[in-house]
């Protein structure tokens, strides 16, 4: 009877009348089978798409006129995505060849949104994973934005000012014919920070002869938002104080395990530390230092200054502050009450979930983006550890880029008060979103549950309006 009445609706919401005449039901396996034959030798895509379908299943049965609609299959599937040969010449003179990137995977509901990535390991599976959550996450922000991700496989590390410019110019030589302030506004992730965006922008704004909103994350002084380089760390600590005054606790006095050292973790720490949180790790992609005693405002500044404007390696805290230096580790295996893993994917393996869960960790946020691996989630669910999804926990970044546009669109600037006000009541509703679609009935809140289905409907809902195109 569901599956007739979805078709139904479907006929009823496309008026295509018997278009739809076959029955259709939603079969998990057969899905996530031509999944992987569509898109081969791109594991990170393929388990973004398993975590999202894997949980969204039953109501995906509930609600047949999204399987009818063939929803999942138009949803996996980018609008468009764009490759492109980014050359440039380094300081000895020597021509360097790197791939660029922008995969624009759905804009149903708003203009391409998210950001550009510059790190080694960048490539087409990873972009297409990102851009991917980044559907449901812009979703979740009650923002109009649709979602995309781009980047190059550049390495900023080590490279000079100069080197770094040359390399954003030669990027946006080609990036610019695709994006626009109505069209598909970029922003930063990994290695592209406000040095980046600038670089980007004062291309763009050459080639173009145009002073528009087109990236966000741009500095103050030429139309950037106050907040913006906070907002996915102070976000993300907002989300966890919703998560805990659910249960009646707060973060203060809690003890906190932050990985990466990076805009997210620093704004993270910051927030943790202000809101009376003990912040005891902090971490690069070659190590962990331990700080028994905490970072405190003062550790963390020299560490804002190593990472941002030396651009050197965590372990130079150590010759500065008392604290263990963990060559090659994670900071899973300390002890304490929370992590909120802030660097890159699949830093929380199901090994390093155990080793939470034995140290009594009692909430994983993701800063990051599917922080976690699958046996990961599944794990510290079963353990009853609270848990929550980037695509709901680090919203906050995305939802005051959304802000930087209105701001853009009005040509206008607000306080850092009306910024912060806007970001906790953004976090809130994500909040209440999780909580609304994720009750299960022993009360308990499965977050991934609760944000994909949320993030879901509004876009699904939107696809079926708009007809397919
Ligand atoms: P940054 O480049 O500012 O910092 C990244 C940090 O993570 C650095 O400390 C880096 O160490 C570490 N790191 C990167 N790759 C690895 C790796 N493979 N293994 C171990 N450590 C690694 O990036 P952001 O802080 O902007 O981004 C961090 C995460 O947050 C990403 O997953 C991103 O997608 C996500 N995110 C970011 C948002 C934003 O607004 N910036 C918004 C939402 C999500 P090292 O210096 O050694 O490379």
């Amino acid at each position: 009877f569901q599956a007739e009445d979805g078709i139904r609706d479907a006929q009823e919401s496309r008026g295509l009348g018997d278009v739809y005449k076959r029955q259709s039901m939603f079969n998990l396996n057969n899905f996530l089978n031509k999944i992987k034959d569509k898109n081969p030798n791109e594991p990170e895509f393929l388990q973004a798409v398993t975590e999202f379908f894997s949980s969204i299943e039953s109501f995906l049965l509930e609600n047949p006129k999204y399987t009818t609609n063939k929803i999942p299959e138009i949803i996996t599937e980018p609008e468009r995505v764009i490759s492109f040969r980014v050359t440039w010449i380094d300081d000895k003179g020597e021509i360097q060849v790197n791939k660029g990137y922008r995969v624009q995977f759905n804009s149903a509901i708003g203009p391409y949104k998210g950001g550009l990535r510059f790190h080694p390991t960048v490539n087409l599976s990873i972009l297409k994973f990102l851009g991917f959550e980044q559907i449901f996450k812009n979703s979740l922000t009650g923002i109009p934005m649709g979602g995309a991700k781009g980047g190059s496989d550049f390495d900023p590390h080590g490279k000079s000012d100069a080197e770094v410019m040359r390399f954003c110019q030669s990027f946006m030589n080609e990036l610019y014919r695709h994006i626009g302030e109505d069209t598909d506004i970029p922003a930063g992730d990994i290695g592209v920070g406000t040095r980046e965006i600038g670089f980007l922008f004062g291309q763009y704004k050459k080639i173009t002869n145009k002073f528009t909103g087109v990236l966000t994350g741009k500095g103050f002084n030429w139309g950037g938002s106050l907040l913006r380089p906070e907002a996915t760390g102070y976000g993300l600590v907002y989300f966890v104080e919703e998560m805990l005054n659910r249960i009646n606790d707060t973060i203060s006095n809690k003890t906190v395990l932050i990985s990466g050292s990076g805009n997210v973790a620093q704004y993270a720490a910051e927030k943790a530390i202000n809101l009376g949180a003990k912040v005891l790790t902090m971490s690069d992609s070659s190590g962990t230092i331990y700080d028994k005693d905490g970072i405190n405002l003062e550790k963390l500044e020299f560490i804002k200054e190593l990472k941002n404007i030396k651009r050197g390696r965590i372990v130079e805290y150590t010759s500065k502050f008392k604290g263990e230096y963990l060559e090659n580790q994670k900071p899973w295996n300390i002890k304490a009450d929370i992590a909120l893993p802030c660097a890159t994917q699949n830093e929380i393996t199901e090994n390093d979930a155990q080793d939470l869960v034995k140290n009594d960790i009692k909430l994983v946020a993701e800063g990051s983006n599917m922080s976690c691996t699958i046996e990961a989630i599944k794990y510290l669910q079963k353990s009853n550890v609270l848990y929550s999804p980037g695509k709901a926990s680090n919203a906050g970044g995305v939802a005051v880029s959304g802000l930087e546009m209105s701001q853009n669109s009005i040509r206008t600037q607000w306080s850092r008060e009306e910024v912060d006000t806007k970001l906790k009541e953004i976090m809130k509703n994500i909040h209440n979103k999780c909580i609304e679609y994720g009750k299960e009935s022993t009360g308990q809140i499965d977050y991934v549950k609760g944000a994909n289905i949320a993030g879901f409907i509004k876009v699904a809902d939107a696809i079926i309006d708009l007809g397919i195109v």
